[in-house]
């Protein structure tokens, strides 16, 4: 706690995040396994007692000063949105939030699929939580992050980020299960097996991701109301039979990884860390070819991780550029970046950013 003035100001923050598995399964009421990033969105908050909002960053121009009732959809405008849109949902669902100003700094990359956005949300939900003495549940400051981001900011999200910045704990994977929310903490420490998940940053984000994105949204529903369901989560290989040429393999992509993820799980739980390897490669070649939600960068980051020694690697996040996870050997690590850089190069491409990826812990207070 520092003092500013008169104002007691403290610091919260919360982490960015990388999907281990369990990709583009989240409409379908499947399970994905993120875990938290050691790389942090930090606030600075202060009460302010006139009810009025004012944020600042050091990634992001365009400070706002505005008073908390005129915060709703569209307003105010640009990244000061998922903030405030965070006390405006909290106040929407009746809890007694008032006015603050808040200092952002982070070291989450903004935009890189390590999901920025949430880490700035949830960082702001138990800053609010704290100051304004709510005590809510977190599974309840997640769904206000989800509202300020879907109503406030405009853009869709599921709910995975939210949950992974605000219940993800250190040594962990979180299991979590879209279909009801619920959620369990799976053993996951790379480096106690000497071990280590790299994040690949291809630095590229092709323009068709998301149109692509509610085409196959799009295709998967079609997919279980053709086969009576309500969703593709309890549906079998079998079931997928009948269904039309083009809706087949998207299904199946979805079959197959939910499963996928509990042959991870099961691993994890039986302290089989190495084996996971081939699920993360048949992730991968899932959404490059049943899918087709990859990109030239990101199979050339996955392909040339494995052949220096990666155990395993596939995207992660949405796809059409953005991250790549592998698997690897401590030893293996240098000789895995240099690969990638050097691979890139040949090709012509922007030089990836490789950072070595700490299951952490979740958002919280910081002094
Ligand atoms: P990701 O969540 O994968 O990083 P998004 O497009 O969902 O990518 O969110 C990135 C946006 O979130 C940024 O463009 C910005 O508007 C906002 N944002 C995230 N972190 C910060 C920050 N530290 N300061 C200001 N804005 C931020
Ligand atoms: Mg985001």
């Amino acid at each position: 706690m520092s003092t500013h003035g008169w104002c007691r100001v403290s610091r919260w923050s919360a982490p960015g995040r990388v999907n281990l598995i369990g990709e583009h399964v989240d409409y379908a009421q499947g399970l994905c396994l993120p875990f938290a990033l050691a790389e942090r969105t930090v606030v600075e908050a202060a009460v302010r007692s006139d009810g009025r909002f004012t944020a600042r960053s050091d990634a992001e121009g365009g400070g706002v000063d505005l008073a908390l009732d005129d915060v709703g959809p569209g307003s105010p405008a640009g990244w000061a949105g998922y903030a405030a849109g965070v006390l405006w949902a909290l106040r929407d669902a009746g809890h007694p939030v008032g006015g603050m100003d808040l200092t952002v700094t982070a070291t989450v990359p903004l935009g890189a699929g390590l999901s920025s956005s949430a880490a700035l949300e949830c960082a702001v939900a138990v800053a609010a939580d704290e100051l304004f003495g709510l005590g809510l549940p977190r599974d309840e400051l997640a769904r206000a992050c989800v509202r300020a981001e879907n109503e406030v900011v405009g853009a869709a999200t599921g709910g995975m980020d939210q949950a992974a910045a605000l219940l993800c704990t250190a040594g962990h994977a979180l299991l979590l299960d879209t279909r009801d929310g619920s959620t369990r903490q799976v053993p996951f420490a790379p480096a106690d097996d000497g071990l280590a998940v790299l994040v690949i940053d291809t630095r590229v984000r092709h323009d068709l991701a998301d149109g692509q994105y509610g085409a196959r949204r799009a295709a998967v529903e079609k997919a279980s109301a053709a086969l009576g369901m309500p969703s593709l989560r309890d549906a079998t290989p079998a079931d997928l039979e009948g269904l039309d040429a083009d809706l087949l393999p998207r299904a199946r992509h979805i079959v197959s990884e939910i499963a996928r993820v509990g042959e991870v799980v099961a691993l994890l739980d039986a302290g089989r860390l190495r084996d996971i390897g081939p699920l993360l490669d048949a992730s991968h070649a899932s959404l490059a070819r049943d899918y087709a939600v990859s990109c030239a960068e990101l199979d050339l980051a996955v392909q040339v991780a494995r052949d220096a020694g990666a155990l395993g690697a596939r995207m992660t996040g949405g796809g059409f550029g953005g991250s790549a996870i592998a698997l690897v050997p401590v030893e293996r690590i240098d000789a895995v970046t240099d690969a990638v850089r050097a691979a890139f190069a040949r090709a012509g491409l922007t030089a990836p950013e490789v950072r070595t990826a700490e299951p952490s812990a979740g958002a919280g207070r910081d002094d």
